[in-house]
């Protein structure tokens, strides 16, 4: 893989959105997401390539002549969070970019086309994967309609004023599709390994508690009269940790993220507190079982300290497996390249979440350094990322042969039949 002209790229997308204490802010729809779109089409133009988009601004590019050819899609997205890193979602597309360069300049003939999504942070709408779901079918116009950004404009109207037309199409002329993507976790780092192949993304199911007790004065009130919403809410706090402990070994975590506390002053007893749980894995089983037994420690400690307390499903999302057939070419190109890697499942949602329920779908992850990201200090290696490319153009070519062997084996059983 041309790592010199990887770099060259890298740094030509660096200075968009680029914030002065470091990081990027690249929003979904923005002029800096539009520049980003603009100078990775540039980019493919460049190396010969040509460049296409769809009816919500996701762009794709293809060997010229060959867009309407049924292709192996790869990429990812190009926009960021607020105060973002430089390898989120970019790593996965400029790694698509050097796998169709490299077919080009080997003379291949590879069916390959790369693809960049809109809008796959949820920072600014509040919903996330906007561009992939939309064109997967899973997302909707009224799901866009719904999705506002503080100034209250809609990820619908925004599409509109950028001129397209969500809804108007579908993922077209793909026969599977391949992220690569920083890991955004420690695991890789941890274990100093440049590769994971993605079985399986994990799915969040969130939860709002709100616990009543009752606001007293905090020097007047004794302690055995007392109703502390705030004590209740710790003991709930612990008690969903322990619950997504017991399921580790199933990759399920739980987290309270918010606690809002009433009327949160120094001198009263808290009256009550709103927390945010967010429950995930890959496991639905094993979701399900740690959904109950937060429920089931919710009401015990409530009925133990004589409060209420209520619980609410804001939104349950199911895990998503990633294709077999797709983890077991990446596993096998992985493995020809010598280097160490491992089978693991995603605990944050990707672009190939939405494009799994339409065509075979594969997620490669790379490390980055301390599993830090959606952070300004996100980094990675671009080496890893040359590394990732050579095994998605790797896989492809493994996808390519047992391909042909079908076709090749199909017309032998139909002249034997009788
Ligand atoms: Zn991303």
């Amino acid at each position: 893989m041309n790592t010199a002209s990887l770099k060259k790229w890298f740094r030509a997308l660096a200075p968009i959105g680029a914030l002065p204490e470091g990081g990027v802010t690249r929003l979904a729809y923005s002029a800096e997401e539009d520049l980003m779109f603009g100078a990775t089409a540039g980019i493919a133009r460049q190396i010969g390539l040509s460049v296409t988009e769809d009816c919500a601004g996701n762009m794709f590019i293809s060997f010229p002549g060959r867009e309407k050819e049924p292709c192996h899609l790869i990429g990812s997205h190009l926009d960021s969070v607020p105060g973002g890193g430089r390898f989120d979602g970019v790593a996965g597309v400029l790694a698509a970019l050097l796998v169709m360069d490299k077919i080009r300049k080997n003379g291949e003939d590879l069916p390959v086309r790369a693809a960049a999504f809109r809008a796959e942070e949820s920072s600014l709408y509040g919903l996330a994967t906007a561009g992939s779901g939309v064109v997967a079918g899973s997302v909707n116009i009224a799901h866009l309609k719904n999705a506002r950004s503080l100034s209250g404009e809609s990820l619908y109207d925004a599409m509109i004023r950028k001129g397209y037309a969500p809804g108007a199409c579908r993922l077209e002329h793909a026969l599977d599709f391949m992220e690569l993507h920083i890991e955004q976790g420690r695991v890789l780092f941890e274990a100093k390994e440049p590769l994971g192949v993605v079985t399986a993304i994990a799915a969040p199911t969130r939860l709002k508690a709100t616990v009543l007790g009752r606001q007293d004065h905090s020097g007047a009130t004794p302690m055995d009269l007392r109703k502390d919403a705030l004590c209740a809410a710790a003991e709930i706090i612990l008690a969903t940790e322990a619950a997504g402990r017991d399921e580790m070994r199933f990759a399920t975590v739980a987290t309270v993220g918010v606690a809002d506390v009433v009327p949160n002053a120094l001198n009263v007893v808290p009256g009550s507190v709103e927390l945010r749980i967010d429950i995930r894995g890959i496991r639905r089983e094993s979701i399900r079982r740690t959904v109950g037994k937060v429920q089931r420690a919710i009401e015990e400690i409530a009925a133990s300290r004589d409060l209420s307390c209520t619980t609410e499903t804001l939104s349950s999302m199911d895990p998503v497996t990633l294709a077999p057939s797709m983890i077991d070419s990446l596993s096998e190109a992985a493995s020809e390249t010598g280097v160490p890697f491992r089978k693991m499942a995603s605990g944050a949602g990707h672009d190939a979440m939405k494009i799994a329920p339409v065509v075979p779908t594969g997620m490669l992850f790379i490390p980055c350094d301390e599993g830090i990201s959606h952070n300004s200090a996100e980094n990675a290696s671009l080496n890893d990322v040359a590394l990732g490319a050579e095994v998605l153009l790797k896989s492809i070519r493994l996808r390519r042969l047992s391909i042909e062997k079908t076709n090749a084996e199909t017309p032998r059983r139909t002249e034997s039949a009788p």
